[in-house]
């Protein structure tokens, strides 16, 4: 079950390591639902590729494996929330990735509730296959064990923290693209 008044202008964060097919599942789901699927590595991985100041900023920090400082990316984030097409709603996908960035959040929401938080999830060996045949430049083996482990320092906490606020469900990540997507929309109450 969802808040009502928030499935209306639904705002929907997906929480999950790397690899655990989160980005995807953001993306049928916006389609399914009208709504933008905002991605900040999608964000940020363009704006390396276009050479911006943004750019020549996190390009290092996003070939490590480590994360982009929140106060950076609270103005990415308030800076693409406040465009026309996030006013019926939206999905968050990578962001928040630490507490203090769900803190920026609750302040832009400013009284409005999420819809939900979606972890999917998947076993350790299954997401570090997945990021092997992937085949990024920044998923070689150590840089993709180091997403694992940062998420598993800096991001899993975010898991207690919407589970207190009611907000947490939880998605098998391990299943075929089309079932996760059926889990997503069943616990979201929409219509597939
Ligand atoms: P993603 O495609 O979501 O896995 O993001 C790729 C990379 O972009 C991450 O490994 C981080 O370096 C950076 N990044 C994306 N979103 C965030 C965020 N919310 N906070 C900090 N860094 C981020």
């Amino acid at each position: 079950m969802v808040d009502a008044d928030a499935t209306r202008r639904p705002r929907v964060v997906f929480l999950g390591p790397p690899n655990s097919g989160k980005g995807t599942q953001a993306a049928l789901l916006a389609e399914t639902l009208a709504i933008p699927a905002i991605s900040t590595g999608e964000m940020l991985r363009a704006a390396v590729a276009a050479g911006t100041e943004l750019g020549r900023r996190v390009e290092g920090v996003m070939a490590s494996g480590a994360l982009v400082d929140d106060g950076l990316m609270a103005d990415v984030v308030r800076d693409r929330l406040s465009q026309p097409d996030a006013e019926t709603g939206y999905i968050l996908d990578g962001y928040p990735r630490t507490v203090p960035q769900a803190e920026t959040l609750a302040e832009i929401l400013s009284g409005e509730s999420l819809a939900a938080v979606l972890l999917v999830d998947a076993p350790e060996d299954v997401l570090v296959a997945r990021a092997l045949s992937r085949g990024r430049a920044d998923d070689q083996e150590d840089v993709a064990r180091e997403r694992l482990r940062v998420y598993r320092e800096k991001t899993a906490p975010l898991e207690a923290y919407f589970d207190d606020r009611g907000l947490l469900r939880r998605i098998d990540g391990s299943q075929p693209i089309e079932n996760v997507a059926g889990q997503i929309r069943s616990t979201l109450g929409v219509a597939g």
